[in-house]
């Protein structure tokens, strides 16, 4: 029978980072993942033509320069590279004009201030201020088990005289309108806090809006392709004598007397014929919540009121269709000067307060909102190794109802796509006259019925695993009593997007409860 002192279920960023943490601290681990590859969300393939890559989920990765895991685990040592674009958000114009986000702050200054001085004066002096103590709030908000009240954020928040408490209780757009004044400059900072998973109508969340103008320039682009970072990590599992086992679907988590002991395969794998596997010391679940504690636990174990959390978690939002291009030349816009040219995320579309309120109601009615705004991404203009020599790929990500809430399904999606792109192409060329059809070498659609039937955890196209408003945020997360990533089962943790900080490549639920785990074993 194969023993290991901890099992971890699933191997995307959350687990590896997890089994990293705890094969170094001198736990035997094995790791079991579903799929033929580790890494989950971090998944590079060629779906069109041999050498044009696409990362078909992360793609921006936010702060790993922040991330206790990437010094602890010397992960550039590893082999992870990142190239950091200078102008990280960018957004044209129908005018001919254009707004950006430079990570030298004078640049954006100059380009918030064709808009407003005011708000131009704004960014500048909070992005100074937030720069002195961003790392430490960092630390204390997602780089540690979350709690309230939590002292140490409040001690670094209390630095900050502009800081407003009032935003805590505040809707983006409400916070927004608080801290600048013009309706371009404010479009633009809550489209790129929604690409990131935060809508601008979510509620008592209004503190993101300083927040990520602290990040906005702290976005990667992962060097050679985003699945670097999983093997990057699946080698220090290696080096630490972790074991990964991918094709081995997880098909139950064993409990004997209230404590997780192990679990069975639903599937084995060339490389491990045992079906069940003993976790001589701890179960981590690095998987959505729903499969974790609904499907993988045996009915009878959980208390009912537990149960009746995990049914409630909820899905919606963060439900994404991609326009995956490849191309012989990268945007040029019709713009007064071509800076932009040089914009890593394009906001295509998103210019006021109408845009944003237009695509909120249509997508919470359930359609796929007629005009086609998206976020595009033209790695090849930062790192060429995406494309064969003089090419490019563009990824455009468009927001859309989850699956099992679109009006129509899957068939009216599959129907509409294909002319729907050739919307997306003409609303580019309507910004950059070269996004013609003659332009395109090749396309690719990718929609959340596929992505969710290859990575299960994103259920129902949610690449955040779990809506990520304020009532499934911190302490909520991913239920009440259970945010700090223990489980109602004694030796049973959870790591997984499901928990706090939620969706995205943040190396933060591995650690966090890989520290939580190693407590617990002392
Ligand atoms: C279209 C799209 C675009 C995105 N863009 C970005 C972006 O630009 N930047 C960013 O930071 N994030 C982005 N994301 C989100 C990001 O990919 C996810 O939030 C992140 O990958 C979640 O990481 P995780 O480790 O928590 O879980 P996952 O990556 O979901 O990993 C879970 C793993 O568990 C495995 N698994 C599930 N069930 C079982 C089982 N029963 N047995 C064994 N294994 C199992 C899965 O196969 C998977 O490998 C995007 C996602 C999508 C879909």
């Amino acid at each position: 029978m194969a023993e290991f002192d901890v099992v971890v279920i699933g191997a995307g960023h959350n687990g590896l980072t997890l089994a990293a943490y705890l094969a170094k601290a001198g736990l035997s681990v094995g790791v079991f993942e579903k799929r033929s590859i580790a890494g989950g969300g971090l998944c590079t393939e060629e779906p069109l033509f041999p050498g044009f890559l696409h990362n078909m989920h992360a793609n921006f990765h936010l702060w790993p320069d922040f991330a206790p895991a990437w010094k602890d685990l010397q992960i550039e040592k590893f082999g992870m590279g990142y190239v950091h674009p200078s102008i990280p958000w960018s957004a044209p114009l129908s005018d001919g004009n254009h707004i950006l986000i430079h990570n030298q702050i004078a640049l954006t200054e100059k380009s918030f201030a064709r808009f407003s001085k005011k708000d131009a004066r704004t960014f500048c002096k909070l992005k100074r201020d937030l720069d002195r103590v961003f790392e430490k709030i960092m630390l204390a908000s997602i780089y540690s088990v979350p709690k309230e009240p939590n002292p140490e954020l409040e001690k670094e928040l209390a630095k900050l005289p502009w800081f407003n408490k009032d935003w805590f209780g505040m809707s983006l757009f409400e916070a927004a309108d608080d801290l600048f004044e013009d309706e371009t400059v404010k479009t633009f900072i809550l489209a790129n806090i929604w690409f990131a998973g935060w809508p601008p109508d979510f509620k008592k969340m209004g503190d993101l809006v300083p927040t990520f103008l602290g990040l906005c320039n702290h976005m990667y682009l992962p060097r050679g392709g985003t699945y670097r970072l999983a093997q990057t990590l699946s080698r220090i599992v290696a080096h630490y004598d972790g074991r990964i086992f991918t094709n081995c679907d997880v098909g139950k988590i064993l409990v004997r007397d209230g404590r997780a002991i192990g679990i069975t395969l639903a599937k084995t794998s060339p490389l491990i014929q045992e079906q069940e596997i003993i976790a001589r010391k701890a179960v981590v679940s690095a998987i959505d919540v729903t499969s974790t504690y609904l499907e993988l636990v045996e009915d009878g174990i959980l208390d009912a009121s537990v149960k009746d959390q995990v049914k409630r978690f909820d899905y919606r939002g963060n439900s994404l269709i991609n326009f995956h291009f490849e191309l012989n030349q990268a945007p040029k816009f019709n713009s007064k000067d071509h800076t932009i040219d040089k914009g890593w995320s394009q906001d295509i579309g998103y210019e006021n307060y109408g845009d944003l309120k237009e695509e909120l109601a249509s997508i919470s009615k359930g359609d796929i909102p007629d005009i086609p705004r998206y976020e595009a991404g033209v790695n090849t203009l930062f790192d060429p190794s995406y494309a064969p020599p003089g090419k490019h790929i563009a990824i455009c990500y468009r927001e859309m109802p989850n699956t099992d809430k679109l009006n129509g399904g899957r068939e009216k999606l599959e129907n509409m796509m294909e002319g729907y792109a050739d919307r997306v192409l003409e609303k580019w060329e309507s910004y950059a006259p070269n996004m013609k059809k003659e332009n395109v070498i090749a396309r690719y659609i990718y929609t959340p019925y596929e992505y969710e039937r290859k990575i299960v955890s994103m259920r129902t196209g949610s690449w955040s695993l779990g809506r990520m408003d304020y009532d499934q945020s911190g302490i909520n997360r991913p239920i009440r009593g259970y945010a700090d990533y223990r489980t109602p089962i004694k030796g049973l943790y959870m790591c997984s997007s499901s928990c706090h900080p939620g969706g995205s490549i943040f190396l933060a639920a591995g650690y966090n409860a890989a520290k939580v785990v190693l407590q617990d074993l002392k």
